[in-house]
């Protein structure tokens, strides 16, 4: 399994776009695709019309503005360039009736040559070929059903906790997992809410007993102060601060 950080900040950052990840399994698929992430999937060599599986953890902005300009242009590109795989976006409740109104209202969606499939999921584990998923709902935001993943293939598991406070979910997700990519938006001496700061993560990392923490989704608060050291103050494994393009093998 490869992960490719497409976006290890948040909604405006001057030097790291928003929520986004790559994954490479028997498949080809992202979580989350917040502003900026689709030039940096362009930027990394991927072939963005084998991707088959978007999964979104909310519908905050920061994590999937960028669905726009790629889904106009995957209609340009099957109608005008080549046969396009078709389509499946997988998010938490509200996923029908949001991609529902803007592939039917957004000019030219709705004539997509290529079917799209939108699923809606909550604390349960499917397939995308051989490569096995768990949805879990994780606290963030009052009212707004957010989820994170859990991703098992070739024996190597990966955690997102998208958008998270420390809860029960997160850890249940984290619980083992080879790496672990952790919503660390503010420095311990900064914290806010509705996020983690980088103790929060040590502590979420240790608890669950994972082998690698991957620090992400950073507001700009947290870049003037050492998130690493003060994550490593609660989590003993190995410790990455995730940057954009970044690609981690598991
Ligand atoms: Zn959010
Ligand atoms: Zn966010």
């Amino acid at each position: 399994m490869r992960l490719t950080i497409l976006g290890s900040g948040t909604n405006v950052h001057p030097a790291r776009a928003a929520a986004g990840y790559l994954v490479r399994t028997d498949r080809l698929f992202l979580m989350d695709f917040g502003p900026r992430t689709l030039m940096n999937l362009i930027k990394s060599g991927t072939d963005r019309h084998r991707i088959t599986h978007i999964l979104f953890s909310h519908f905050h902005a920061d994590h999937f503005a960028d669905f726009i300009p790629f889904f106009f242009d995957a209609v340009y590109h099957a109608k005008h360039v080549g046969r396009r795989e078709d389509l499946t976006i997988i998010g938490p409740r509200g996923t029908k009736r949001l991609f529902g109104v803007m592939l039917h209202t957004v000019p030219g969606f709705g004539t997509a040559q290529f079917h799209t499939t939108i699923r809606e999921v909550a604390d349960r584990s499917f397939r995308i070929g051989k490569t096995h998923i768990t949805a879990r709902t994780v606290a963030h935001s009052p009212r707004l059903h957010c989820l994170g993943y859990r991703v098992r293939y070739g024996g190597k598991t990966l955690a997102y906790s998208g958008d998270a406070m420390y809860c029960d979910g997160l850890l249940a997700l984290c619980r083992k997992a080879d790496a672990a990519v952790l919503d660390c938006s503010f420095p311990e001496n900064r914290p806010g809410p509705g996020h983690m700061h980088a103790g929060d993560c040590g502590r979420v990392a240790q608890e669950a007993g994972v082998k690698r923490l991957i620090l992400s989704h950073f507001y700009p608060i947290a870049e003037s102060r050492d998130v690493a050291r003060q994550a490593g103050r609660r989590f003993d494994g190995r410790i990455t601060v995730g940057r954009d393009l970044m690609t981690v093998r598991l």
